[in-house]
């Protein structure tokens, strides 16, 4: 049927289909019985494993096209995926086409938009239905929230992490599979390494309870405290952007306007100021805690605990008292 919309979907790097894809789909779903329109999923990867994840897909969508592309070893799969995307979309001029706000959602939403000649909304918070896909977007580092449409009614819209919550359909919808038409032209881009985060971290997306170290942890070698207290808690480490800059701690655990939007229980700032691009990343934690020494830091506005201190001091102490309840 004409103006289809479509979740286009990803694998992470364990090769399962990512959180942010089945949000997707979930969002898509809803959004097709909201507007009548057919709905349908879309992964391209390599031959025999673009299979399994198209399956894991299908749980939330009624129909799932598996494009399989024998370049997806060896080249960015964002320009395959696009390429697939386009293939699976056909003629469908109407179509709206959604994304994971991802790195690689990102950058197909991108290749899609030349190759469609359609426009994209990208980090959409919220995505309504009123005719088309109406996105919802903070702007000016979160201070505004504007509200878009397409002028013609479709488009390319991307949606961060945690927009709603994933949940499969009632029943499984079908897989076909397709072979990517042509050699699969990737551009000339080389991907000359690819580094994976240490074993075991907890990603901060993901997180129940993260505990964020800023400038006032004052080094690398500080970070050691904030992640005790994160491992005494169960939590993930994240950082300010200052922290960041300095090579204290690599940049995917950056929160922020630039960085992360994260969406825990509880969000532990120790030596943040709260400058508002970081409160952008982070407004959404249900309970905010924050550690500083300066009683007048913009932070204290919107913690829902602001402890005035040392986090050196505070820090020990409060690993020391959970430690000793644990025994
Ligand atoms: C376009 C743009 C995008 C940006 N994107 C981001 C982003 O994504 N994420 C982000 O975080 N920032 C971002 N920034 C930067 C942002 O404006 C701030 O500069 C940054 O968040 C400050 O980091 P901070 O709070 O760690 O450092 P500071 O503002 O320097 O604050 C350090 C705090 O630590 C306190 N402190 C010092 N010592 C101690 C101690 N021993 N115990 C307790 N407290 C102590 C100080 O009182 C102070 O409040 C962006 C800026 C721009 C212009």
């Amino acid at each position: 049927m004409p103006g289809t919309l479509w979740a286009i979907a990803e694998a992470g790097p364990d090769g399962h289909l990512t959180k942010l894809s089945a949000e997707v789909a979930t969002l898509v779903r809803g959004l097709g019985a909201t507007a009548g329109r057919d709905v349908a999923g879309v992964v391209t990867g390599a031959p025999g494993a673009v299979a399994a994840v198209a399956a894991e897909l299908a749980a939330y969508l009624p129909r799932v096209v598996a494009v399989e592309a024998a370049a997806a070893a060896a080249s960015p799969i964002a320009a395959l995926a696009a390429q697939g995307a386009v293939q699976a979309t056909g003629a469908d001029t109407d179509a709206s086409l959604f994304l994971g706000n991802s790195p690689d959602g990102r950058d197909t939403a991108g290749f899609l938009m030349a190759a469609l000649g359609v426009g994209v909304i990208s980090n959409a918070g919220g995505v309504a239905w009123d005719s088309g896909p109406v996105a919802e977007k903070g702007v000016f580092g979160g201070r505004l929230i504007t509200t878009s449409s397409f002028a013609d009614g479709h488009g390319i819209v991307t949606v961060p992490l945690g927009s709603v919550p994933a949940e499969a359909a009632a029943s499984s919808g079908v897989v076909e599979t397709v072979a990517l038409a042509g050699a699969g032209a990737a551009p000339a881009v080389k991907v000359l390494e690819r580094v994976s985060e240490a074993a075991g971290a907890v990603q901060i997306e993901e997180a129940k309870i993260i505990v964020s170290g800023g400038r006032g942890v004052g080094g690398a070698e500080g970070f050691a405290i904030v992640a005790e207290l994160a491992e005494a808690l169960g939590g993930a480490v994240a950082a300010s952007r200052a922290a960041v800059d300095v090579g204290w701690i690599p940049y995917a655990r950056q929160v922020g306007q630039t960085g992360k939007i994260v969406k825990p229980e509880v969000y532990i700032a120790l030596g943040i100021s709260g400058a508002v691009q970081h409160k952008v990343g982070m407004q959404g934690a249900r309970t905010i805690v924050a550690v500083n020494t300066d009683p007048d830091a913009p932070i204290a506005e919107f913690a829902d605990l602001f402890v005035i201190g040392n986090l050196f001091d505070i820090v020990p102490a409060l690993v020391a008292e959970l430690q000793a309840h644990k025994a």
